[in-house]
């Protein structure tokens, strides 16, 4: 099979047609260097230049503020469900506050017991995660260690369009399938962290926003690599950072600069693309049906189901021998899911948009 077909995977997922052609024509040797990005060693200027860019051009999209330091770690966001509450919370009186809108938030909340004492600031279980807290319903301990929030429910498809107010205290932030998709209030955030492989790059590296007052928390009896204060010491060098993953997350950046023209844009195209598919699934005379209440819909996960079971099932073949793959939801929710980031074609989300149509049509 040499010819693309459209990818709705929820991650690893698309990345922009532009940087997969660049990676292949400079991957046996780096132009001016004369090797492969996989053989240079991480101390030397080439991949210093890499690491370097990808941490500026970040720093343009996101206009992220001085007293922030960006790192580049491994371990996914997993890891940084363990890690944030490691380095914030571990042997400290207070609690963290979880906001839990969803699986990826329960998760985080967690590994967060592990380390500490964790207060449930709102939890959307009651309505299977179908929306998110307004103002009136987080319970907030203005004493907490830190606020944690999910900005996007990868699994469920409900976003957050501003932050909550948490005052004083850090709002932490999974922002793993939103990021890089808008622009970003940085300053209202305590720290952030997004593993790459949904919106931002490949799998590999994950990218930890933080405030530098924070790193003052992290303890020396932490194990090195777990702990942000010597991460942020040693630019993301303490050992071995995932040189590729970073190089082509350099390149999506690059992507979003230079062929998008920077984060409000790209935020523009992404919620005219949802938008097409959001219009499809409520023209639909309930044949298909949204998981997430309208208010609280993400621009990048899709989530919907169809009235049986059987034309799901039908639904995910038709589409595939049409083009359109990866389109099953995740198990725990069922249903279908069109996980749409930046770098999926808006071509990409017409094709699926006519497809619902006329599937509704011969079928509802
Ligand atoms: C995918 C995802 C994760 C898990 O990421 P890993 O890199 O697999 O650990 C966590 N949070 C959110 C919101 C996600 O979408």
């Amino acid at each position: 099979m040499t010819q693309r077909v459209f990818n709705f995977s929820p991650g690893p997922a698309v990345l922009p047609l532009p940087v997969l052609e660049r990676a292949q024509r400079d991957l046996v040797s780096l132009p001016g260097v004369g090797m492969s990005v996989l053989e240079v060693t991480h101390r030397g200027p080439a991949f210093e230049a890499i690491l370097q860019s990808a941490k500026q051009r970040l720093v343009e999209l996101l206009r992220i503020p001085a007293n922030y330091r960006v790192l580049f770690l491994q371990g996914g966001a997993r890891l940084q469900f363990s890690m944030v509450p490691m380095n914030l919370l571990r042997a400290r009186e207070q609690a963290a506050d979880y906001i839990l809108t969803g699986s990826w938030g329960k998760s985080a909340c967690q590994e967060a017991r592990k380390e500490g004492r964790v207060q449930i600031a709102w939890d959307g279980r009651d309505h299977g995660y179908d929306r998110l807290p307004g103002p009136a319903d987080l319970v907030l301990d203005p004493a907490a260690a830190y606020v944690h929030m999910t900005s996007n429910e990868t699994i469920e498809g409900v976003q957050f369009r501003a932050e909550p107010d948490t005052g004083q205290v850090p709002l932490v932030c999974d922002a793993s399938s939103d990021f890089l998709s808008r622009p970003l209030p940085i300053a209202r955030y305590g720290l952030i962290y997004a593993c790459a492989q949904k919106n931002a790059g490949p799998a590999g590296v994950t990218v930890v926003i933080v405030r530098e007052d924070l790193l003052e928390r992290s303890s020396d009896a932490l194990p090195g690599y777990l702990n942000f204060r010597l991460q942020a010491q040693e630019d993301s060098m303490y050992n071995t950072p995932p040189t590729f993953a970073i190089y082509v997350l350099d390149l999506v950046a690059q992507w979003l600069q230079e062929e998008i023209g920077g984060l409000a844009a790209m935020q523009w195209l992404n919620q005219e693309k949802s938008q097409l598919v959001y219009a499809v699934v409520d023209a639909s005379g309930g044949f298909y049906q949204g998981h997430a209440q309208p208010a609280c819909r993400s621009l990048m996960n899709v989530t919907f189901r169809l009235p049986t079971e059987e034309l799901q099932a039908g639904f995910l073949a038709e589409a595939e021998q049409r083009g359109l793959y990866n389109l099953k939801g995740h198990r725990s929710v069922g249903g279908i899911r069109a996980s749409i980031y930046n770098a999926m074609p808006l071509a990409g989300v017409t094709a699926l948009g006519e497809f619902m149509q006329q599937f509704r049509r011969q079928h509802g």
